[in-house]
């Protein structure tokens, strides 16, 4: 495998469309490492973003209130000694602006951005079995011709709004949490409807609500939160953590989502310790605030009773937060806590106080319709000047299945995937030869750091093409045997956990008609692991032609 071209921007063109090494779906942070590593390897990288900026996620969700829940010193690149050490978070956990000076930071650095074709959204890629390689089509009207193809389309990407009917009738503005205007959104003096109370919400309804006139939440299934109790970091925090940056990475990586090494873990079950003990861990923990909420037993997420404990210290917490009391029953949850992806708030509870917040439970009853002046629901009309949809993303797969991907035979992605995604690591597909997806459905993903999820998957690509080019090999793709046997494995290790509990957008229960299948691989170091231990075994599961 020689590259077809090693010139940064410019690319021979025949009847296929523009040739390059290797076509980058997405310039998030994902596509952003993996277009700064194909050309470090020589490699003509070109990426398609539908954006006209870097940052994915963190670019457009931009609703207020937005910031990472992985605290900030954490949630960045390692692959750079030097950016780790000149870059300076000023908060605990980022916020959505900062994240995205950031990225903006790594694009300028390392001047990726002359490979990075903007407001430019693949449509299609379809395998060529005579060329052996992928064609891909582009909003632009643009054809692009590729060996490789790397999907870097983020996980929570593709928005889910709910088909209620009337919404072209409404009079006022409606936003989705994860196609926040630019320019931002002014709600003074405006009546606001919001739908849906997981994490998007929670963080904008106590800012929507400062701003608003009036702020009524929609909610269908009351969330499990923690205060995040954000703060500013000190110069002698963020001194202490980049003396010794590699060593807490290093760390990082041997813990279940690759972060947090520093929350204090306990060990042995919540149900063999007495109830007062963990009463006193679960309240230093609340007070400490963050994921490290639930590392004090190890069988919160295996065993019900055990997650009982902790789902009625919540519920407790916000029995006295919230003063009106059929107020707080209606936020208090009755599902498993932690099956759902666990919210961290800042005031949320505290919001349901003010006299201009109402919440009103569609868990019986759908909402309707939308009507010109607001919505309906529960047979009462409630008027709005506008409607905030926090429902969520069509996670992991969404992004995928939007495009018209095709491999081999024609076959297309929809077709494979009918009946939930099926990969091998996550990475790769049989049927669909040297393309790849970051962060794919059967890897840990969304249940890890995702920006220590999206080096480990590049670094693996990266290596693995390395070995085609020292083998003068021209293909790689999954087996068929390998796949089935990964997918069955990824589901058996989500069943041995209370996680297929509860109606989450980790098993695609929340788009209609999506199947229920849980996507992510849980643990990551056993992750790691695995994937290493195929890679000495010659990569054992794939196939190189
Ligand atoms: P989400 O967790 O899927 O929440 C969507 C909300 O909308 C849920 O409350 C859902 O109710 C509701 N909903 C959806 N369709 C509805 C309908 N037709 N009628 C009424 N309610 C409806 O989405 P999200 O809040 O955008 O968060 C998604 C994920 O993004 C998070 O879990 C997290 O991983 C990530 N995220 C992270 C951060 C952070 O790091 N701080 C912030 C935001 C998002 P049901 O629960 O009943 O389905």
């Amino acid at each position: 495998m020689a590259s077809e071209k090693n010139t940064k921007t410019s690319t021979a063109n025949n009847s296929k469309g523009a040739v390059f090494d290797a076509v980058v779906v997405g310039a998030g942070f994902a596509g952003m490492y993996m277009v700064y590593r194909l050309r470090e390897m020589g490699l003509n990288v070109v990426a398609c973003e539908e954006g006209d900026g870097v940052g994915g996620t963190w670019f457009w969700n931009r609703y207020p209130g937005a910031r990472c829940d992985v605290e900030s010193m954490e949630y960045s690149y390692e692959f750079s000694e030097a950016l780790q050490q000149e870059w300076n978070w000023t908060e605990r956990f980022a916020s959505q602006a900062e994240i995205l000076s950031y990225a903006n930071h790594v694009a300028d650095r390392f001047d990726l951005r002359p490979h990075i074709r903007f407001s430019t959204r693949v449509e299609s890629a379809h395998f060529n079995e005579r060329s052996n390689r992928w064609q891909v089509t582009t909003s632009a009207g643009n054809k692009l011709n590729a060996r490789f193809c790397i999907m870097a389309t983020g996980c929570l990407s593709s928005t889910n709004m709910p088909s209620i009917p009337g919404l072209d009738d409404f009079a006022g503005n409606f936003y989705h949490t994860g196609r926040w205007p630019q320019e931002g959104v002014d709600f003074s003096n405006r009546r606001v409807g919001i739908i849906g109370t997981g994490s998007s919400a929670i963080q904008s309804i106590p800012l929507v609500a400062e701003q608003a006139k009036s702020l009524t939440v929609f909610q269908r299934t009351a969330t499990y939160s923690i205060p995040a109790r954000n703060e500013a970091l000190s110069a002698s925090e963020i001194a202490e953590t980049k003396a010794n940056y590699a060593q807490l990475r290093a760390d990082n990586k041997k813990q279940p989502a690759a972060f947090g090494a520093r929350f204090k873990r306990g060990g042995g079950s919540a149900l063999a310790a007495s109830p007062k003990a963990v009463q006193k861990d679960l309240e230093a923990r609340w007070e400490l605030g963050g994921f490290g909420f639930m590392a004090g037993f190890n069988d919160f997420l295996l065993n019900e009773d055990a997650n009982a404990l902790a789902a009625e210290f919540v519920r407790n917490k916000i029995r006295g937060i919230v003063s009106d009391k059929a107020t707080a029953e209606l936020l208090c949850p009755d599902q498993i806590i932690g099956c759902k992806r666990l919210c961290f708030d800042t005031n949320y509870y505290d919001t349901y106080n003010r006299d201009d917040v109402h919440l009103v439970s569609v868990k019986n009853k759908p909402i309707e319709r939308v009507t010109p002046n607001g919505l309906v629901t529960n047979d009462v009309e409630y008027v709005f000047d506008d409607l905030i949809f926090a429902t969520g993303f069509d996670a992991m797969t969404g992004s995928l299945l939007r495009m018209d991907i095709r491999g081999r035979d024609g076959e297309r992605l929809q077709d494979k995937w009918h009946a939930g995604p099926r990969t091998y690591l996550g990475l790769n597909m049989h049927g669909f030869p040297n393309l790849f997806t970051i962060t794919g459905p059967g890897s840990p993903s969304v249940l890890a750091n995702m920006v220590v999820a999206t080096q480990q998957h590049v670094n693996w690509i990266c290596a693995a093409l390395k070995q085609m080019q020292a083998d003068d090999k021209t293909l790689i793709e999954a087996e068929a045997d390998a796949e089935d046997q990964w997918v069955e494995y990824v589901n058996t290790l989500a069943s041995h956990t209370l996680y297929p509990t509860c109606n989450s957008w980790y098993l695609g229960a929340n788009v209609p008609g999506k199947p229920r299948v849980f996507m992510p691989h849980l643990g990551f170091p056993a992750y790691v692991e695995r994937c290493e231990e195929i890679v000495s075994a010659g990569y054992r599961g794939f196939a190189f032609s």
